[in-house]
């Protein structure tokens, strides 16, 4: 074991935790990300451990059990500083879990005091005045209000924190932001002293992150979107390194999965099928009756995957959908469980394809990138180049107990991330 580690990082989505982990990279953390929390402690020479989790849309309770164990085991390595990172779009249900899972690890690190701001502007999601902004849209009125498992429909943070914890909910607003590092931690002591405990900081540019990022030096407690990190490692005393994000060469074919039905996945899918490249178009309804046949899906998307898997152009399996359709499929059937049933059968695709002798996959999704990642039994991935903002490449050395001996590159594309040309642009970059 080794006692290097400044930053202990517990990501509520696997998508969300390599962005967080890009983000640290970037600005000169050795970021090492391991998904679920481990058994054992970990022998390795990183500044920061990501622990991804997939705890977005679980019930709370479940939640906070698995990011309390998360802590437990971080604070075993002697972590500095705690930062719980959830999605830059603020997902969450009204019962959580964003809110319960802050104040349980505040109750936790013994804190009365913590911050919450998903603000990330490289990815056009900007906080003003405490509402979240998804590019020049608010947040309600963005492509979020549709979202399959976490619809988003009130743009004001304070409002959906303060429904999702009884800790009293406050706002560091632009001026303090403006004003600089020290008008910042006055405010902190300032909300302390009327017993606010947890405060939306507003952000709309790096800078201000940077600005933030030197205010929130020694808190035990920083829970925000990946946006936050890049003002950390200034506290640590680390600089940029180009050595941070070199992966080993390549391998396989190229693959694509997307369970993702957010604006950005559609337009990537269309985006990919109007290049002319192949696809396989998933119908949800197949999977809704009660004893769904998953498995037949399943080996028949093998068996039209097979013949087409080639080193130089990517395949793409989908159950991307669009708000209508997704929407009528919801009201014929249980929307968790037929996601549920969606994530299951994409991670047994994702399975047979790197058993297929895929070796760079991108996988479309939070949520589906957590059942690929699981089904794939991957445990750790070395964190690599950047394709689009919070989203880099990945290099994990598969187990020789998994689908494939020998390394996989993967790519795990928050729903909401990318160009329209991301599905073939990603791979020209390996
Ligand atoms: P995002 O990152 O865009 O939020 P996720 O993978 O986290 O994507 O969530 C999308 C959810 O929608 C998953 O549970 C997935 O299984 C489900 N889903 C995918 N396609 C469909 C569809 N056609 N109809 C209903 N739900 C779908």
């Amino acid at each position: 074991m080794t006692n290097t580690i400044l930053l202990g990082c517990i990501a509520d989505d696997f998508t969300g935790a390599t962005d967080l982990a890009n983000n640290l990279v970037r600005t000169g953390f050795r970021v090492t990300q391991i998904n679920g929390v481990p058994t054992k402690p970990l022998s390795v020479e990183a500044d920061a451990l990501v622990i991804a989790l997939k705890s977005r849309t679980i019930t709370a309770g479940q939640a906070i059990e698995q990011s309390l164990a998360a802590l437990h085991w971080l604070q075993h390595h002697g972590t500095q500083q705690i930062y719980f990172k959830y999605c830059s779009t603020f997902d969450s249900t009204p019962a959580g879990n964003i809110g319960p899972v802050s104040q349980a690890l505040m109750a936790e690190l013994k804190t009365d005091f913590t911050i919450a701001t998903p603000a990330f502007p490289d990815n056009g999601r900007t906080v003003f005045k405490g509402h979240l902004f998804v590019g020049d849209q608010l947040l309600s009125d963005s492509g979020m209000k549709d979202h399959p498992l976490t619809p988003m429909r009130e743009s004001n943070l304070v409002k959906v924190l303060q429904d999702q914890t009884s800790h009293r909910v406050g706002l560091v607003d632009h001026k303090a932001i403006a004003a600089g590092s020290q008008a910042i931690s006055q405010k902190f002591s300032e909300l302390r002293t009327q017993g606010i405990g947890m405060a939306i900081v507003d952000a709309v540019t790096n800078e201000d992150l940077i600005t933030l990022g030197r205010a929130l030096k020694g808190m035990p407690l920083v829970t925000a979107g990946s946006g936050v990190a890049i003002g950390l490692a200034q506290n640590f005393g680390l600089t940029p390194s180009a050595q941070a994000s070199a992966l080993p060469a390549t391998s396989g074919f190229k693959a694509i999965v997307s369970g993702s039905c957010s604006l950005a996945s559609n337009r990537q899918v269309a985006h990919f099928k109007q290049a002319g490249l192949p696809s396989f178009g998933i119908d949800p309804t197949a999977l809704m009756q009660d004893h769904a046949d998953v498995a037949s899906l399943v080996a028949q998307i093998r068996q039209w995957a097979r013949p087409l898997l080639n080193p130089d152009n990517p395949i793409l399996v989908y159950a991307t959908a669009d708000a209508q359709t997704v929407s009528r499929l919801q009201q014929q059937c249980d929307a968790h469980l037929l996601g549920g049933r969606i994530e299951q059968l994409l991670g047994k695709v994702a399975q047979d394809l790197v058993e297929d002798g895929v070796g760079q996959l991108v996988v479309a999704g939070g949520e589906t990138s957590g059942a690929c990642v699981q089904a794939l039994a991957i445990e750790q991935m070395q964190i690599g180049p950047q394709i689009d903002p919070g989203v880099p490449w990945c290099f994990s050395q598969l187990s020789s107990a998994g689908p494939r001996a020998g390394g996989l590159h993967l790519a795990l594309k928050s729903g909401n991330f990318g160009t329209d040309d991301f599905f073939t642009k990603a791979f020209k970059l390996l």
